[in-house]
């Protein structure tokens, strides 16, 4: 009998009326004879609102109650789906990640799966159940609960998609699909037919949320297509797979926007070898990780670092940072918040030149200026002012023509 994962989005979860939607739909597909294993988020901004609660407690609350506390959205989509479920006459068990055979490697908050033990669910399933499982959570060795990063639910998804052997792992959201940009930020945003995994890999690590980064490589790894597509109808998203027939002739795939980033700034840097070194490992010590990264030319034998760390590590960051500024003898640690990345992906930029000057120029014709620049061989990514995220995502979507593309994902 065929088998799917499907995985429905905070947004898809976040009332009853939506849950039980979500349900019929659910049921739909059992109807027609496919096993359905569902993977939930939490409803809303649940997860939002639980850290929240948290802060109001402590301003650095311990990491592993903070997975436990997080933990706890999931559970509680997954169990009421699964009442909404029998509620309509189809039969279904609801799991926690640890129930499920999730089996995380101990980071807290941003755990990697390391094996997906689906015994329960498979049994489930062939009893002629619907599995409902609980996605961004596993436990691990100790049996401590784990968080899989924010965005983990598609990870729990995929993962379950291949430990099954699914036919396809079906994301279900509040999109249409992929896009060449978050088209709740361009609306002239155009929706892709296909992608492969290696530019949604890309997309994703660099901020365009659609789908959490670990979900695409393990699709990648274990040869799971991806379908991520419109929870409110039945129209054909976009398909994740490895065969590249997309945007031939284009030099650029997409546009990744990343609002959660802080620049921080280490002013009056004494220029001595291993200075770098050592903000940078303190930093990686906790496992902060550090996106874009300049150093000024130095004057008067100092030079500023400045790098950028995700909203959510800043805290942290600071914390390390400030009495190690002290001890190197640099005058001064800033940190900004009104910042935003954004950048441009594409294999085709190996073979073109002109790309980064296209790039450059479209912000410039905005009137928007750029902060830090990076590049690799198929992206660049510039940090500029919060505020000018949209105008920057829109002239750059226009200089390069993604409206049109000439990929089969033609706009509609
Ligand atoms: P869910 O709760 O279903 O997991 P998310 O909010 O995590 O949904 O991800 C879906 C969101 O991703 C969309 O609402 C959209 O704003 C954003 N997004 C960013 N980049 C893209 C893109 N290139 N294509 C489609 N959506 C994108
Ligand atoms: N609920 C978690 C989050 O908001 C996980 C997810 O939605 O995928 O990040
Ligand atoms: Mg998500």
């Amino acid at each position: 009998m065929a088998r799917i994962v499907q995985k429905y989005g905070g947004t898809s979860v976040s009332d009853i009326e939506k849950i039980f939607n979500v349900a019929k739909r659910v049921a739909n597909t059992r109807a027609r004879g496919i096993q359905v294993a569902v993977v939930v988020s939490a409803m809303g901004d649940t997860t939002d609102e639980l850290l929240e609660l948290a802060g109001r407690i402590a301003a650095r609350p311990p990491e592993r109650e903070t997975a436990l506390l997080l933990s706890t959205g999931e559970l509680v989509s997954a169990a009421l789906l699964s009442m909404a479920l029998r509620e309509i006459g189809c039969d279904a068990a609801a799991f926690s990640g640890p129930q499920a055979g999730v089996l995380t490697d101990g980071r807290y908050l941003n755990a990697r799966i390391l094996e997906f033990n689906a015994g329960r669910v498979k049994e489930a399933l062939e009893s002629g159940k619907v599995a409902v499982v609980a996605g961004f959570q596993g436990a691990d060795a100790r049996g401590d609960i784990n968080t899989l990063g924010r965005g983990g639910s598609d990870t729990t998804a995929v993962a379950l998609a291949a430990a099954l052997d699914a036919e396809v792992c079906e994301i279900y959201t509040d999109v249409d699909g992929v896009f060449t940009v978050d088209p709740q930020l361009v609306p002239k945003a155009r929706k892709l037919q296909e992608i492969t995994y290696d530019e949604l890999l890309e997309l994703a690590s660099l901020g365009a949320k659609v789908l959490h980064p670990r979900a695409v490589e393990c699709g990648k790894e274990h040869g799971v297509v991806i379908h991520v597509r419109s929870s409110f109808h039945e129209e054909t998203g976009t398909i994740v797979k490895k065969a590249a027939s997309l945007e031939k002739g284009t030099v650029i795939s997409g546009i990744a926007c990343d609002k959660d980033q802080v620049k921080i700034a280490v002013i009056g840097v004494p220029d001595r070898p291993g200075i770098a070194a050592r903000i940078f490992s303190a930093l990686a010590k906790e496992g902060i990780n550090v996106d874009l990264i300049v150093q000024s030319i130095r004057r008067n034998g100092e030079n500023d670092i400045l790098f950028t760390v995700k909203e959510e590590d800043c805290g942290k960051a600071l914390f390390v940072l400030e009495p190690l500024v002290a001890e190197i003898g640099a005058k001064e640690l800033l940190h900004k918040h009104d910042v935003a990345k954004i950048s441009i992906v594409g294999a085709g930029m190996i073979h073109s030149s002109g790309v980064a000057a296209g790039m450059f120029e479209a912000l410039a014709g905005a009137g928007i200026n750029i902060e830090i620049i990076s590049t690799s061989e198929i992206k660049i990514s510039c940090l500029i002012a919060a505020d000018r995220l949209q105008e920057a995502a829109e002239a750059i979507h226009n200089y390069f023509g993604l409206e049109k593309g000439v990929s089969p994902g033609k706009s509609q």
